[in-house]
């Protein structure tokens, strides 16, 4: 599966098999993506590659630690790796659309937007699980 920015000065590859999609309704990821939510998958990093644009890549870190990387030029979201972890956020709308991909979890969901209403029947978690526990709720099915 591949992705790229809006202006597709970046780019990137995933292989093997794809994990479950989440989406996280907290305020800083609606600031962030600009909409109810922020849809991301979680990769292992030896799964993950830059194609083309790692460079173009600016970051923004709050004070909290929250990070939003996103492409220089055209502003797009983009891969974020974790800086302690061997993983890479993912953000879900960047991927082409090759493959049917599913939301398994909602999380921060006792802080999403009054208008904001999810309709899908995936595990809803009020806060913000660990990042093992993350993983676990969106592992593709066996
Ligand atoms: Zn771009
Ligand atoms: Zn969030």
């Amino acid at each position: 599966m591949r992705g790229d920015c809006l202006c597709g000065e970046i780019s990137f590859e995933i292989v093997g098999t794809l994990p479950k999609l989440y989406q996280c309704h907290c305020s800083l990821c609606r600031k962030q993506g600009g909409s109810s939510s922020n849809t991301g998958l979680i990769i292992a990093k030896e799964n993950f590659r830059w194609l083309i644009g790692e460079e173009k890549t600016s970051s923004y870190v709050k004070a909290t630690g929250f990070r939003s990387d996103f492409c220089s030029k055209c502003g797009s979201v983009v891969p974020n790796p974790f800086r302690d972890k061997p993983y890479v956020w993912v953000p879900a709308g960047s991927l082409d659309d090759t493959m049917p991909l599913e939301i398994a979890a909602h999380i921060c969901v006792g802080s999403k937007a009054s208008w904001d209403l999810i309709s899908s029947g995936a595990v809803q978690c009020d806060t913000m699980p660990t990042l093992l526990e993350l993983i676990d709720l969106i592992a593709p099915s066996t």
